[in-house]
């Protein structure tokens, strides 16, 4: 196996100089070593990265949202218990068994991070993006919230505390962002459109209405 990761790593790196990241070269290698030895199906790993990329995405998170910000018995059904609040949607699965969802209100301000790894709540949000696996966001979130959101492009007022959830294998946090301004004729199918990844995740906030919507 040893053999096969490093001629595989060799191969790539020798062919399409460094367009790849370590990260990519090793899931390769892994893939091209699981496929050799029969253990995986390449159609199969296709078809579960194409469900994970198009169908389980982070629309599953913003219907979640859209469906709490105009149904108050909902939201307070998913901040009581999340997960089976999330399956009365449809949404749910491997990776989100264990759901908790965090509000976001005026005074406070819900950022989630996994420490450890990159445990992420897939089958609401889909595939984590690069950043949430990199090694200085699982440490500054923790550190310096405020700094990392200003790099995201979201400042908050001084008041509104932020409060930084560790996700873990057991228990995967959502953030239920606020409900922008000028929202009021829009409905739950709209309201989902302005739900970002980011948002959920508590590195950004929702999009406002465009004039159009
Ligand atoms: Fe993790």
């Amino acid at each position: 196996m040893a053999h096969d990761h490093d001629h595989d790593h060799h191969h790539h790196e020798t062919q399409g100089g460094s367009e790849l990241s370590p990260m990519e070269l090793r899931v390769r290698a892994l893939e091209s070593v699981l496929v050799e030895k029969g253990y995986v199906d390449p159609a199969a790993l296709d078809a579960l990265i194409e469900t994970y990329e198009t169908r389980i995405g982070p629309h599953n998170g913003a219907r979640v949202v859209a469906r709490a910000w105009v149904d108050p018995a909902f939201r307070t059904r998913l901040l009581g218990d999340a997960t089976p609040a999330m399956r009365e949607l449809g949404v749910g699965g491997r990776g989100g068994e264990h759901m908790v969802v965090v509000a976001n209100t005026p005074d406070e301000h819900n950022l989630v991070v996994c420490t450890l790894c990159s445990c992420y709540p897939w089958p609401v949000l889909g595939l984590p993006p690069v950043w949430y696996k990199s090694p200085p966001y699982r440490s500054r979130a923790v550190i310096e919230p405020r700094a990392v959101l200003a790099e995201f492009g979201v400042t908050l007022p001084p008041t509104q505390r932020i409060r930084v959830w560790d996700s873990t294998a057991e228990l995967r946090y959502m953030v239920l962002p606020m409900c922008p301004a000028g929202t009021e004729g829009l409905d739950e199918a709209a309201l989902a459109t302005l739900v970002t990844r980011d948002s959920m995740i508590g590195t950004g906030l929702p999009r406002a209405p465009g004039p159009s919507a």
